[in-house]
């Protein structure tokens, strides 16, 4: 019984790093199958005890393999069914069919081992193509979760973070808008609005998603569209969340990296332990089974902490290291700039500083154990955060932004010379940090629960644009990223005039309850 469990709950697991491409001949794999070979022991333990364990046992280890291996277990339900049908089933039949579970699990783990993994279904990117050399060079970069300037001055330790912001862009010679705003809480609703230049209104059908797993497609690209109609030749560099080149009259040589890759954990210098915890942590949280447990129990802790309880803090880890491959794109960038032409439009979304604080100012990942996600798992219920857990972690996220200007400084330094004088380069957020109290989005029951605060944690956000005739300086017009691009792209980067044309009313557009989108005002950040 004890092979059997070992096998079944390791096969899985094997074929999650081959698909991620991880070595599995490395000391934190052994430590992680060797953790495994200890809880299949313990079950093979129990088995002993009776046949009734037995079954118990194997039901559990059957619906971890359906779990693990073929992800159709879609809520506790399923997983609550699957369980107790495999129980009742093998409540007389255990005792026959560990042996023939054994030698399958052994044949499943060996084969996966050996077989090559299947393909990651990434779309290779279309040649790139030259633009009109008449055109200046264009780099945009979309920083995700970046907040605004007037967004972190109501954040402990805001103010020095803001102040290094705006020497950078001082040095660089940007013109920053630091009272900007996204109009949306979502990064597809947002860049799929900004890019389709549609400031002020809620413009449905511009993207479509898979339906499951939250990956989005953007069907229609007027930026790009327009680009490509003044000569320019698009690159794009984004991660599986977001497909920007899904309009096909936007043609585009479009590299796409899969944020949830673990590979990259190979090369940090992080202990044995520690890449082991980090690994099974990340395959545990793709299984329904933890998150499930995950989420019952933040249940039951705000319901016990109504009556004075206090559970201990489920260590809600986060179950992705994103930040630290979208490093590495941001890296790809930075050596491919060296090749970029006049005509060119560069086009990088990065999943920067974005969540969870993983990064230290210095780019380190850092262990495992210190990785926080934006919202608190000890927030009371309805709310993201208490005031002690958001503060601490828009501490963790000011390291991970001093981290991505450290290699924004490199992209910018990157760009030829001969390119540089007349470059038109954009640096940009999409949403703010969001590490809020209470989401504005989607509109909670008690709309009295959210305050001016959660509204600037949701929606400041980054803008800053250096063109050859933009004088460099602060502007702090509260305007969104939608209305900005609209107005840079209409005066070809000449002047920011346009903007008086979008509404005088901040406004954002949230989604509610029963997922209408709604218009609301958004409060100044003074
Ligand atoms: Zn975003």
């Amino acid at each position: 019984m004890g092979a059997a469990s070992f096998f079944v709950l390791a096969s899985p697991f094997l074929a999650f790093l081959k698909r991620y491409h991880y070595a599995l001949l490395r000391a934190d794999i052994l430590l992680c199958l060797s953790v495994m070979a200890v809880v299949a022991g313990m079950i093979g333990l129990a088995a002993r005890v009776s046949t009734r364990a037995a079954a118990i046992a194997l039901a559990l280890v059957m619906t971890l393999l359906i779990d693990a291996q073929f992800g159709v277990l879609r809520d506790g339900y399923a997983l609550v069914a699957a369980f107790t049908g495999l129980w009742a089933g093998l409540t007389f039949f255990a005792r026959y069919f560990t042996p023939a579970l054994a030698t399958g699990g052994a044949v499943m783990f060996v084969a996966t081992a050996v077989l090559p993994a299947s393909a990651d279904g990434l779309r290779p990117p279309a040649e790139r193509t030259s633009g009109a050399t008449s055109l200046p060079l264009i780099v945009h970069i979309v920083l995700d979760a970046h907040i605004g300037l007037a967004g972190l001055q109501d954040v402990s330790g805001g103010d020095r973070l803001g102040d290094e912001i705006e020497v950078f862009f001082r040095r660089h010679r940007f013109q920053l808008f630091g009272s900007a705003y996204s109009e949306y809480f979502d990064t597809y609703r947002s860049l799929g609005h900004e890019l389709n230049f549609s400031p002020g209104e809620h413009v449905a059908g511009l993207y479509s998603s898979d339906g499951n797993s939250h990956v989005w497609t953007l069907r229609r690209n007027a930026y790009f569209r327009d680009l490509i109609r003044d000569g320019y030749a698009l690159t794009v560099y984004q991660s599986t969340f977001l497909d920007v080149c899904g309009d096909a009259r936007a043609r585009a040589a479009c590299h796409t990296y899969d944020h949830t890759g673990i590979a990259a954990l190979q090369s940090v210098p992080l202990s044995v332990a520690d890449k082991a915890s980090a690994i099974l942590t990340i395959y545990a949280g793709r299984t329904r089974l933890y998150r499930e447990l995950s989420f019952q129990y933040a249940k039951l802790q705000s319901r016990l902490a109504a009556f004075g309880i206090r559970m201990p803090i489920w260590q809600n880890r986060a179950n992705t290291f994103s930040p630290l491959i979208a490093l590495e794109t941001m890296r790809r960038l930075k050596r491919d700039m060296a090749t970029a032409r006049r005509g060119d439009y560069v086009f990088a979304h990065l999943l920067l500083p974005h969540g969870p604080y993983v990064l230290d100012a210095g780019c380190n990942l850092l262990p495992p154990a210190r990785w926080l996600t934006r919202i608190a798992a000890e927030a009371p219920r309805g709310a993201m955060n208490t005031a002690d857990s958001r503060e601490l972690r828009y501490e963790r996220y000011a390291e991970q932004v001093r981290c991505v200007y450290r290699q924004l400084e490199g992209v910018l330094g990157a760009i030829p010379a001969e390119q540089r004088h007349d470059a038109i380069i954009i640096v940009q957020g999409d949403h703010g940090a969001r590490i809020t109290m209470t989401d504005p989005d989607p509109l909670p029951a008690r709309t009295s629960a959210l305050s001016p605060a959660d509204f600037v944690d949701s929606y400041s956000t980054l803008f800053a644009v250096r063109a050859p005739k933009l004088a460099p300086g602060y502007d702090e017009r509260m305007v969104s990223i939608t209305c900005l691009l609209k107005a840079l792209a209409d005066a070809d980067y000449e002047n920011t005039l346009r903007l008086g044309s979008c509404s005088s009313e901040p406004e954002v557009f949230l989604s509610t309850a029963s997922g209408k989108i709604e218009a609301r005002q958004l409060p100044s950040f003074d």
